[in-house]
């Protein structure tokens, strides 16, 4: 046998390759007919779904392209195939972001009971369109009644808070947003809240102050809901879903990140704030399911990267190039 099929396991096995969190900024532009969808290969499904406003939704993605970055990462085509079918062809007018912490996709494996909730029907693990048939799978899934899309994602290196979700809300990597390290400055390069609003949509970010998204998002002409508490935050996201009042809701809880690192990823403080974390998204996915009937919606559980538990202190950590902390999944629905 040759050496090669015995070269020496290295930090990066097993790390999904297919999708990755900087493809999520450029998948909400293009649902909401507010991205350079002419760039997006992947996207003629919903370019070609013309219907009465495409008039203004080309200007408002005309506004929008010269607002995000033409280096950002491709669309989600998965996703986007998704929502073409769930919804005949239109685009989607409102897309709902719940951005818990840390939630790796090992936990997801170790406690597929937990997921449940988020679950019914599921579509697991759709490849991108040009790889395989994951995109016939899911266009037969959500054709057949609109059940929830499971995408296995990939997180960006090092595996951070602000360096993810920089990364998940610019389209770009470290390297482009600049943030390659734990620290939360105010981000210079243009993300989705400053594209979507460009292009006429209401954006409204709800988190925890102090946190990743509360900091490194601000002096956009967006609407900022900071929190001392999670729960606070959980009680506004409702209040916004039943206001209806914005085209997009960015809810982030890092209550199971702030436990894993203290009582291990598995402890019993940290399997708690993920239960809950299920519990909020699905609270909110009802919440909308009853209240935005008006509205074709795309809504995603989005974690920013995975986890590890250690030996010495503290006991869970994350932020290495490794399957544990890169891998998570990511669920749409479409209501
Ligand atoms: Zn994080």
């Amino acid at each position: 046998m040759s050496t090669d099929m015995h070269g020496q396991a290295d930090m990066s096995d097993g790390i999904f390759k297919d999708n990755c969190i900087t493809q999520v900024a450029a998948t909400i532009c293009a649902l909401l007919g507010a991205g350079s969808l002419s760039e997006a290969g992947d996207a003629s499904s919903l370019s070609e779904a013309g219907d009465a406003s495409s008039l203004s939704e080309a200007e408002g993605a005309d506004k929008a392209s010269s607002a995000l970055k033409a280096s950002a990462a491709r669309p989600l085509s998965s996703v986007l195939t998704a929502a073409s079918s769930a919804f005949s062809g239109a685009r989607c007018d409102r897309v709902f972001m719940y951005n818990p912490d840390a939630i790796a996709w090992w936990l997801y494996q170790k406690y597929k009971a937990y997921f449940a909730p988020l679950e019914t029907g599921c579509v697991e693990a759709v490849r991108p369109l040009s790889k395989d048939s994951g995109a016939d799978k899911a266009d037969a899934a959500f054709k057949a009644g609109g059940a929830p899309l499971m995408l296995e994602m990939c997180s960006v290196v090092p595996p951070k808070t602000p360096v993810c979700f920089a990364s998940m809300y610019s389209g770009l990597t470290p390297e482009e947003h600049g943030i390659r390290k734990y620290e939360k400055p105010v981000l210079t390069v243009p993300t989705i809240f400053d594209a979507l609003p460009a292009a006429g949509k209401k954006v409204a970010i709800v988190s925890t102050a102090g946190d990743s998204i509360s900091l490194i998002f601000l002096n956009r002409p967006v609407d900022y809901f900071i929190y001392k508490t999670k729960q606070e935050c959980n009680e506004k996201a409702l209040e916004l879903i039943l206001e209806d009042r914005y085209d997009v809701i960015v809810l982030y809880n890092g209550d199971y990140d702030y436990w894993m690192h203290r009582v291990t990823p598995t402890g019993f403080m940290a399997r708690r704030a993920l239960r809950e974390n299920i519990s909020t998204y699905c609270t909110l996915r009802d919440a909308i399911a009853e209240n935005w009937q008006q509205h074709k919606t795309a809504l995603a559980f989005a974690p920013d990267h995975g986890c590890h538990a250690k030996f010495g202190i503290p006991p869970g950590d994350h932020g290495e190039e490794t399957a544990r902390d890169m891998n998570i999944a990511h669920w749409w629905s479409f209501l």
